[in-house]
């Protein structure tokens, strides 16, 4: 490994001392190095916008920022655990050799008894046999961007020319399990997809043969009412009781069938909000503030989905990163998803698992006419008013010594013409025994 050194390197801060009292005992941050280039032009991207924040730039993270931001990562860390995390654009734009230097880095800065985890997030049409072996060796967590079958996939992903990416995707899932690669599918659901779960779920689990599954709504603003409460989203965008729709309609499948073999993540963090356990996820923890994006140059932003001029918190080549974390700005930025949450949120029923989201999805007035209403509300409640029941068995067999996975069983065998235990109030043969 040879990391470009020169007059030109620049040195970044060693860390604060003592650590800031405001800085959390973790956070997680997501670099990209290639800032939102991509190779690819998907309809329905936020990151392709964001070249104009850095006019006439190459996007591409020197060594001394990758440096400092493996360093302070790992500096920063107060648990055993660190992780490396990778995303774009198109993160693998940066070729191998880039990444090789990333761990070579990470393992030369590590503590004794710090364990390291790589994860990168990609499109997954650039991958070579030299990839999926860079990512076997250092087990590098993949996640890949599918959106369902070739049909319903290639919608939106698309190529520069416009043309679908499926094969290309395919090719690249299977070299990764080819090398076996640990693997993340990251599905947006969209109005292309949002009326086919089972398709969508089903090819996921049976054709591709993925084991862990998220599902992440798309929610493109446009501001064109000038009234941040009031903006309106284009087609492509996710209908909210649609996404309520393919939730419950995944989670009925996999709660009669695959609980403990396949992981949803926003079935596990479900569980974890029944079972009173801290948020597994920040879009549905109370406050949030912990994850955020560092651009290619060093800048370091408030959250991935808040790379804007006014969430800018500094450079991390002049001012630690965890000084940047513990920053007021960066404190208030994690508590006003808390304190700016409408009543209509603050009286809801389903308020422990949901807090109102993202703040980014915030968008709509309540029926009251109070701005800061999540655009995805119908959903989430239908959501989380329809897990409940199988959720309390899980989270009782839980409490009780017992595994989660025993619910299949309940629900399944249930005698047919007695009501469903998990109290939708219907026959168990109209409901999960059917
Ligand atoms: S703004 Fe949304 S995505 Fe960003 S940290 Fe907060 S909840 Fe998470
Ligand atoms: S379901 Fe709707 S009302 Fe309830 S907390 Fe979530 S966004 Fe607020």
């Amino acid at each position: 490994m040879t990391l470009r050194t020169g007059p030109d390197a620049r040195p970044s801060p060693p860390p604060p001392d003592p650590r800031p009292p405001t800085a959390p005992a973790s956070f997680h941050v997501l670099a990209k190095p290639s800032g939102p280039i991509c190779n690819l032009d998907c309809s329905y991207c936020f990151f392709l916008e964001k070249e104009a924040l850095y006019p006439g730039d190459r996007f591409r993270m020197p060594d001394d920022v990758l440096a400092a931001y493996i360093r302070q990562t790992i500096e920063a860390e107060t648990a055993p655990e660190v992780t490396i995390a990778w995303q774009g654009g198109e993160p693998t734009l940066m070729g191998v050799d880039f990444f090789r230097r990333a761990v070579a880095l990470a393992e030369a800065h590590a503590r004794p008894g710090q364990r390291l985890h790589h994860t990168i997030q990609t499109n997954g049409t650039l991958l070579t046999d030299e990839w999926c072996a860079l990512f076997a060796e250092h087990r590098f967590l993949v996640g890949l961007s599918v959106d369902g079958p070739a049909h319903l996939h290639d919608t939106y992903r698309v190529d520069k020319r416009g043309e679908a990416t499926f094969a290309k995707v395919r090719r690249g899932w299977d070299l990764l399990q080819r090398h076996g690669v640990d693997t993340n599918i990251l599905c947006t659901v969209h109005a292309a997809n949002q009326a086919y779960p089972l398709e969508v779920y089903r090819f996921l689990r049976d054709d591709l043969g993925a084991r862990h599954l998220q599902f992440i709504p798309i929610v493109e603003r446009v501001d064109d009412t000038g009234v941040p409460d009031d903006a309106d989203v284009t087609d492509r965008s996710v209908d909210p009781v649609a996404w309520g729709t393919f939730l419950t309609t995944v989670f009925d499948e996999w709660v009669t069938r695959d609980v403990g073999t396949v992981f949803v993540q926003m079935f596990d963090a479900a569980l974890a909000a029944w079972l009173g356990l801290p948020a597994s996820m920040c879009i549905f923890a109370e406050t949030c503030g912990n994850a955020l994006a560092l651009e290619h140059n060093g800048d370091l932003y408030s959250c991935d989905h808040f790379v804007e001029p006014e969430h800018l918190l500094g450079n991390i080549m002049t001012t630690h990163m965890v000084e940047l974390v513990a920053s007021s700005q960066q404190r208030a930025f994690g508590a006003a998803k808390r304190d700016t949450l409408p009543h209509y949120c603050l009286e809801c029923e389903v308020r422990f698992a949901c807090h109102g989201e993202c703040p980014k999805n915030r968008i709509r007035r309540t029926p009251t006419g109070e701005p800061g209403l999540n655009y995805l509300c119908a959903g989430y409640r239908a959501f989380f008013g329809h897990v409940d029941g199988p959720m309390r068995l899980m989270a009782d067999r839980l409490r009780g010594g017992g595994y989660a996975d025993e619910v299949m069983a309940t629900l399944r065998d249930a005698p047919r013409n007695e009501p469903c235990p998990c109290g939708s109030g219907r026959k168990a043969k109209h409901c999960h025994a059917r």
